[in-house]
């Protein structure tokens, strides 16, 4: 179970849009964004970091679960941990 303030986050991260239509295409104002929950093995913290990302770059053809973590990678030529980071970044702009 996430708690209020997990929630409320998440919420926040959904709100910026998909991040690779708007950091990687140019895209701005793109179509809401449902949450990829990135797994990262041997970590220990309970929370596992979240990318906002349009429905086709999520679950179609040209999004992660497409193309798995690899393919996507390779295709738009970025890796989740540079995701994560514009995604850190924009919350923080967000946040001020
Ligand atoms: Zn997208
Ligand atoms: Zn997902």
């Amino acid at each position: 179970m996430a708690t209020k303030n997990e929630k409320i986050a998440l919420n926040k991260i959904a709100k910026l849009g998909c991040i690779l239509c708007s950091e990687v295409l140019g895209i701005e104002g793109g179509s809401a964004a449902e949450l990829h929950h990135v797994r990262r093995y041997g970590s220990v913290r309970s929370t596992s970091p979240v990318l906002p990302l349009c429905p086709e770059h999520h679950r179609g053809n040209s999004g992660v679960h497409g193309l798995g973590t690899k393919g996507f990678e390779n295709k738009w030529g970025v890796t989740y941990e540079e995701l994560l980071e514009r995604v850190s970044q924009k919350l923080g702009k967000a946040n001020k």
